[in-house]
């Protein structure tokens, strides 16, 4: 085997970890060629780029007291030092020349015949800071003596007038691959401190999971965007020999880590990764003056080249109206003015209009080689983003179908990477998250079944999240879950007390995560009035609370329409029958072409709780003090005794079966005396009760 490892800078900071590393070197039995890059120790490359008054006397003492720990010397420290005042390549060079001199010492005392190389002596960057192929891989074969175990630093290189030059940030992937290009080695390995290229941005994405296998084409397009696992353009050199790269857990080295090599991975997913980028800007050229002409385009993006404005995305619809592109946030005024000049006889004769530009944007970009010809990724994938309320500014998929890029606004970019995650990634488990208020009787049993069947969930690839809580006096927002052993003691911890329900539904709709539900186990109406602002920013509904079916019809059908423009369920099956599946059942019913004629139910509990209880035997209001202590009554026991409860539940059947009712339409017969209907508390009604004991007597008889 002849090959190339890498090291970044956090594979090779401690003593602890050159234990690793040494294991690393000897892991393969029959090795015929090994090249070892090592980058900068870890963070060294910041502080050089920062440059501040202390750089000298951080990276002297960095490297002293490494040194000293590792037993070994470094005469040139002082020496290498003083590049950090020449340019600003000299300057940033100091971390790998340092790197290599002490790792060099280091490995010189256990490998006999080791050689090390400063990368610049052999590596020749043209002038975008690119490899020089034909001069350095000459450079290299003399350079690199075949029968040695070479070390050498990655990053550094000359330019043509022999002047120290770096690769950019992260760029030693880039010598490690080229190497291996000029010495037509077997294989490089690349070892981090990650297990190998993840589907996504693990910060982002919780679900995020390691790739086996990728293409180069892919590997290319999900570094381009957000993974630093490697840097994108030590890929060209792999890629141009067919050199498979491992990028590796140097903590894990039996571990395969990622494959990249021209090998597609296994059918299993249509795509590789979910990747984004922010500080995006969307300009767009519009007006009737685009129609048919020929040159636009190149004008327009000539005249950005000549401002050295690059072009992230570009999508032009086929009636040719409008050419819309992205750039970095930062050069969007220059690129206006740039554009409006170039068109300006254009703009002045209305055939053109001034270029508009929306800020705050994201691209969230989809990659993977197996969605060519698979058709319904893309489909899938809106889906995910409609039902989610995210809204798509702008798309393109280029005709490789290797990438289709999104354009999102930059809050809804968290969301978008899950959404697309879970959604595209079929195997895997798609988080659901809640938002309760009302943590009364139901509420507190719901959360309770929640807790218990979390492995019911699991089983069904579901991870039920509890987002937020909330009652009357506090609320507790956590995106990240709220532990279901101690939610009480968490919201009772919770700072938030001004709870009122405006300013939950607002920290709802900020978290702005996927597949959220609002559950409300309260029986209050001031929450039920939040519901069509909370459909209307595709949050589903769960609820017992009949306030919202039982007020106008007007609000019923809005409510139904709003959920089904955002395509989010609004349920709420217990609102009649408690855990029967009544409103279900009759909604099949209906769908099925059958007419109902007629309804018989006991609707109330709590009524027939309370009239098989009471007889001679007791007061009727121990009865009822009695039912609500075991939680059979509505929060205000007069809600069942007037009847008004019952009243909306026939009203909400009523309704589903088409009838446009409103609730006074219902006719009942209240059972509250006239003497206590007027009082304002639950309290004092409860307290005066027996007052009505005589009237309930007699009623009995
Ligand atoms: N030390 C350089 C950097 O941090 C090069 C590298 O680590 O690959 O960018
Ligand atoms: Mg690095």
């Amino acid at each position: 085997m002849r090959k190339i490892i890498k090291f970044g800078g956090s594979c090779i900071s401690s003593f602890e970890d050159l234990k690793k590393v040494s294991e690393i070197i000897n892991q393969d039995k029959d090795i015929k060629q090994l090249v070892i890059v090592v980058s900068a120790f870890s963070g060294q490359t910041d502080l050089l780029i920062k440059n501040s008054s202390d750089t000298v006397d951080l990276l002297r003492d960095f490297h002293l007291s490494y040194a000293k720990e590792l037993g070994v010397e470094c005469t040139n420290l002082d020496q290498t030092l003083k590049l950090i005042d020449g340019t600003k390549d000299e300057r940033l060079s100091v971390g790998e020349k340092l790197s290599l001199e002490i790792i060099g010492n280091y490995l010189k005392k256990s490998i006999n015949n080791l050689e090390i190389i400063d990368s610049s002596e052999f590596i020749v960057t043209d002038n975008a800071n690119s490899i020089d192929f034909e001069t350095s891989q000459k450079n290299t074969e003399q350079a690199i003596d075949k029968s040695k175990i070479v070390l050498t630093n990655g990053f550094l290189a000359k330019n043509k007038d022999g002047e120290l030059s770096t690769l950019g940030r992260g760029g030693s992937d880039y010598t490690a691959t080229f190497i291996a290009y000029a010495l037509d080695l077997e294989k490089v390995e690349i070892y981090t401190t990650v297990d190998g290229v993840l589907t996504a941005d693990p910060k982002k994405v919780r679900s995020a999971f390691n790739l086996p296998k990728l293409t180069y084409r892919e590997a290319l397009e999900i570094c381009h965007f957000g993974s630093k696992v490697i840097f994108p353009k030590a890929i060209q050199p792999a890629l141009e020999k067919n050199i498979p790269i491992y990028v590796k857990n140097y903590l894990k080295p039996k571990q395969i880590g990622t494959l990249i090599s021209k090998e597609k991975a296994p059918k299993e997913f249509p795509l590789s990764g979910v990747t984004s980028i922010r500080g995006i800007s969307l300009l767009r050229l519009e007006g009737s003056g685009l129609y048919g002409v020929a040159g636009i385009a190149k004008r327009l993006f000539e005249a950005l080249s000549q401002k050295n404005i690059s072009v992230i995305f570009i999508s032009q619809a086929s009636s040719e109206s409008s050419i819309c592109f992205a750039i970095p946030t930062d050069s969007n005024t220059k690129a206006k003015s740039t554009i409006d000049l170039e068109f300006r006889k254009e703009i002045d004769s209305h055939l053109i209009n001034p270029v508009s530009i929306d800020n705050n944007l994201a691209i969230v970009a989809i990659v993977g080689e197996n969605m060519i010809n698979t058709p319904g990724v893309s489909g899938r994938a809106f889906q995910a983003l409609g039902k989610n309320g995210i809204n798509a500014t702008a798309i393109a998929q280029g005709s490789s179908e290797l990438n289709i890029s999104i354009v999102v606004s930059e809050t809804d970019e968290n969301k978008t990477l899950n959404v697309l995650h879970d959604a595209l990634f079929l195997s895997d488990v798609t988080t659901i998250n809640v938002f309760q208020t009302g943590i009364g009787q139901v509420g507190k049993v719901l959360l309770e079944q929640i807790r218990e069947n979390q492995d019911f969930f699991k089983k069904r690839d579901i991870r039920l999240n509890l987002a937020g809580i909330a009652n009357s006096k506090k609320a507790l927002i956590q995106p990240e879950g709220i532990d279901l052993n101690s939610w009480q003691e968490s919201l009772n911890d919770t700072s938030d007390n001004v709870t009122n329900i405006d300013n939950f539904v607002q920290k709802i709709k900020a978290c702005n995560l996927p597949n959220s539900i609002f559950v409300d186990c309260t029986a209050s109406e001031i929450v039920s009035e939040k519901y069509h602002e909370i459909l209307d920013a595709s949050i589903s509904i769960v609820t017992p609370n009949k306030k919202a079916n039982s007020s106008s019809v007007e609000v019923y059908k809005n409510l139904k329409a709003t959920a089904k423009r955002r395509s989010v369920k609004f349920f709420y099956e217990t609102n009649v029958g408690a855990g029967l599946p009544i409103i279900s059942t009759l909604n099949d019913l209906i769908l099925s072409g059958d007419e109902i004629l007629k309804v018989e139910a006991v609707l109330s509990g709590t009524l027939s709780y309370i009239f098989n209880t009471f007889d001679s035997s007791k007061k009727f209001s121990d009865v009822v003090i009695n039912a609500k202590e075991q939680g059979y009554t509505e929060p205000d026991p007069r809600d069942d005794l007037s009847g008004t409860d019952v009243a909306r539940k026939l009203l909400i059947l009523a309704r589903e079966m088409g009838h446009n009712l409103e609730l006074d339409d219902i006719k009942v017969q209240s059972l509250v005396p006239t003497q206590l209907a007027q009082i304002d508390s639950v309290k004092e009604f409860i307290e005066r009760l027996p007052e009505g004991d005589n009237y309930f007597e007699e009623m009995a008889n």
